[in-house]
């Protein structure tokens, strides 16, 4: 018997340059204080302590989830370990504050993390099991009392609604300086669909003056809990027109380049990154913003979309902080300056590329030139990171089906949407009108209305796309690449 303690990183570490000098100098720390403690044992990929369960440090932070052990009468007596997790915490406490979340079974106080995830990520990095791993049932049950800790979930019942599986998926919670956010509470597979959330409020952009008084009017005819969702929303521009602060603060695009903004309870709340795990979008046939993981997302990650996908490092930081009011410090924005000067001229390329493929002229006169452009462009992407650059692909397909379809290429074109296809699928799912406009498409590419509009130099019939072609082959066919 006996009960655990420990604590929890929350949300996990990332793998950018500063979680990991923050990770080393934690360990370092850690090495000097236990110098000479022949019960503290460091290894090639962890930092064990031989005492209760053996609690153990990962070399690599961003698999560090939890430090704990069993505490019995007898352990403590033999062991001390309560004492090596109580030292090893405030030395953590110093480096990392509120991310690391203190538990106690013997007060009710629950970790965040299932045991299921935690013994995944020890496996990682010990060679040997701890000995005392938890029964399954310990892990339902440890699950769902974590749920009800107010402490771990400070946000109120509202923000979670939506279905279980939201529910599941994610929890709301503080973010040591990013005000609150959402963090993942299992391991989300990328093309998730995250969250699905009907607006509070949609806004027409205005002066102040007048957002301010028209969401006045509107919340009036909210009911009490909505009106207090929208209140308990960040304001990053306080002052006479509060409302339209709360909105110039939140509010997301009803499409792209929309004019009319919505106000989400629990959308909102998703914090920016320049190189996001999520992708909002709005779903123009169902009224929802969705949100969907573009690359897989570990539990305890916390989930990112982008505000300011466009831009140099420079551009963006401007953006945020004049339309946003903050400055980005997310993991490229915290990458040293070398590295975000190599980022900032591929996503001046990609630019560049993308309004090379937009010229209509070039399109009709040299579609080869314009196919060249995408390739190009699609080249630049894999070199960035994979869950930012996602949202760019359905478009980046998307083109390249129109330059071939506009010169009679079946063949090429119903595989170029089928790529533009998935990939809107994972950034926006199977029901948004775009992905179902370009399913059409790849099933019949001559509905599209350029079918055939320049010319007919490449036509080819639906069927002739090459079968038993190797990946590099086939790629070298679809791009129109010389051999
Ligand atoms: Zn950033």
């Amino acid at each position: 018997m006996g009960t655990d303690v420990g604590f929890d990183m929350v949300p996990r570490l990332s793998q950018g340059i500063e979680d990991r000098m923050k990770w080393g100098r934690f360990l370092e720390v850690v090495k000097q204080y236990y110098v000479g403690d022949g019960q503290v044992e460091v290894g090639p990929r962890a930092i064990r302590f031989k005492a209760g369960e053996w609690p153990s440090l990962p070399i690599e932070g961003q698999k560090f989830l939890r430090f704990s052990s069993k505490i019995t009468g007898r352990t403590v007596a033999e062991t001390g370990v309560e004492k090596y997790i109580q030292e090893v915490m405030a030395m953590a406490k110093t480096l990392f504050g509120d991310q690391i979340r203190p538990w106690n079974e013997l007060y009710d106080e629950f970790g965040f993390y299932r045991w299921i995830f935690v013994n995944a990520s020890i496996k990682s990095y010990e060679l040997v099991r701890t000995p005392l791993e938890p029964p399954c049932r310990m892990d339902c049950l440890m699950f769902l009392k974590a749920v009800s800790i107010p402490e771990l979930i400070p946000i109120s019942s509202v923000t979670t609604q939506g279905t279980d599986r939201d529910t599941n998926l994610y929890e709301v919670m503080p973010i040591p300086g990013r005000g609150r956010g959402l963090v993942a509470t299992v391991d989300i597979p990328k093309g998730t669909r995250i969250l699905c959330e009907k607006p509070l409020i949609t806004v027409k952009n205005s002066t102040p003056q007048s957002v301010h008084r028209f969401v006045a009017e509107k919340l009036k005819l909210l009911p009490k809990d909505k009106q207090r969702e929208f209140l308990s929303l960040h304001n990053n521009f306080p002052g006479q027109y509060a409302f339209a602060g709360v909105v110039r603060t939140n509010a997301l695009p009803c499409g792209p380049g929309s004019s009319i903004g919505g106000i989400y309870p629990t959308a909102c709340l998703i914090n920016h990154s320049c190189i996001p795990n999520a992708h909002n979008n709005w779903n123009e046939a169902t009224q929802h913003e969705t949100i969907h993981a573009t690359r897989d997302i570990l539990v305890g990650e916390e989930i990112f979309i982008s505000y300011v996908i466009e831009g140099s490092w420079q551009t963006r930081q401007q953006r945020l902080r004049n339309s946003f009011g903050f400055q980005c410090s997310c993991e490229l924005c915290s990458e040293p300056p070398h590295a975000i000067q190599a980022s900032d001229n591929r996503r001046a390329d990609i630019q560049r590329l993308d309004e090379m493929i937009g010229d209509p002229i070039a399109m009709m006169s040299s579609p080869q030139k314009s196919l060249a452009a995408c390739h190009d462009l699609l080249q630049i992407l894999d070199k960035e990171d994979a869950g930012a650059v996602i949202a760019l692909l359905p478009r980046l397909y998307y083109d390249a089906f129109q330059i071939s379809v506009a010169h009679g290429d079946q063949a090429r074109a119903s595989v170029f949407a089928e790529r533009s296809y998935m990939s809107r699928v994972v950034c926006e799912g199977e029901d948004s009108p775009a992905t179902q406009r370009v399913k059409s498409l790849m099933q019949d590419p001559t509905k599209h209305s350029t079918f055939n509009a320049y010319s007919t130099r490449w036509r080819s019939a639906k069927t002739a796309r090459p079968r038993n072609l190797d990946a590099g082959s086939f790629d070298k066919w679809l791009w129109r690449l010389s051999a």
